[in-house]
């Protein structure tokens, strides 16, 4: 079975994501924990949290994935933007024990002229400082399409990370598919080797979800404009030989397409349509 789900929005609660994802035919979904821009979170209803529990037992989801606010700067020059940063992942992620052993992804970060390597080590230091040993959840890298100063556009930069990271097994990488793409890794012309390289680099054993989306724009663009899928430069045979390949198969994916509810069932139909 295909496990795939969408981004839905948070702001009814758990539960009511659990049943719009059932109402699409999804099997899991992405949220982002708070307003995407920051700020602060609403504070968790455990009843709610343990109903979507139940649902997800009852109905077998797969994991659901957390977006952290995507302008979050763990590697940012200024220390009260690492430090907003880490007050807030760390709120996060003992939220996320109100839904235990799902998973928490999140943007490595921009290093504005401090160079990469100061990126990486700013990164990994706040994930050293936030993780703790019994925590439920798995932290994921977000691959990124390189744009502007960020980090995390080579499968490099994400091992380095994951490299300085004490409690390593608590790490995952979730690919996306529009990022990888515009970052300059060929997954339509040539997947099998792409998968050979993040293997070689990362590992797959770390690769815990996919996001994927079309993108707009060509092939090493450094973008990210996510587009419907088969609507961008990606395409629909690429997608199908994606979700059927041997190494992503059972992973869960998320759609992050331009869409609302109705546009992301069809998608969904869509794909299902294409596993074998
Ligand atoms: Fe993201
Ligand atoms: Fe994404
Ligand atoms: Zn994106």
């Amino acid at each position: 079975m295909l496990n795939i789900g969408c981004h839905l929005s948070s702001s009814k609660g758990f539960y009511h994501m659990g049943e719009e994802s059932l109402s699409i035919d999804a099997n899991t979904f992405q949220f982002f924990t708070r307003n995407p821009r920051g700020g602060s979170a609403k504070d968790i209803d455990p009843q709610d949290a343990q109903k979507l529990n139940e649902l997800m037992k009852e109905k077998k989801f797969a994991k659901i994935l957390a977006h952290a606010p995507y302008t979050l700067n763990a590697c940012a020059k200024v220390e009260s933007i690492r430090e907003f940063a880490h007050n807030t992942m760390l709120d996060d992620l003992k939220r996320m024990e109100f839904v235990p052993g799902n998973m928490y992804n999140f943007h490595p970060g921009s290093h504005v002229e401090q160079g990469v390597e100061t990126g990486i080590k700013l990164i990994s230091d706040q994930l050293n400082a936030i993780l703790w040993e019994d925590m439920h959840t798995t932290v994921l890298l977000e691959t990124m399409a390189g744009k502007g100063s960020e980090v995390g556009s080579r499968f490099e930069e994400l091992r380095e990370i994951i490299d300085r990271v004490e409690l390593k097994d608590k790490m995952g990488v979730c690919l996306d598919t529009c990022h990888v793409y515009d970052a300059g890794y060929d997954i339509v012309g040539d997947l099998d080797g792409v998968l050979t390289q993040f293997d070689k680099i990362i590992g797959l054993e770390r690769l815990q979800a996919i996001h994927i989306n079309d993108s707009k724009n060509p092939f090493m663009s450094h973008k990210d404009r996510h587009e419907k899928i088969g609507e961008g430069s990606i395409g629909t045979e690429a997608f199908e030989r994606i979700i059927n390949h041997s190494e992503l198969r059972n992973l869960p994916f998320f759609l992050e397409t331009p869409n609302d509810l109705e546009g992301y069932a069809a998608e969904i139909k869509l794909l299902k349509s294409l596993y074998k």
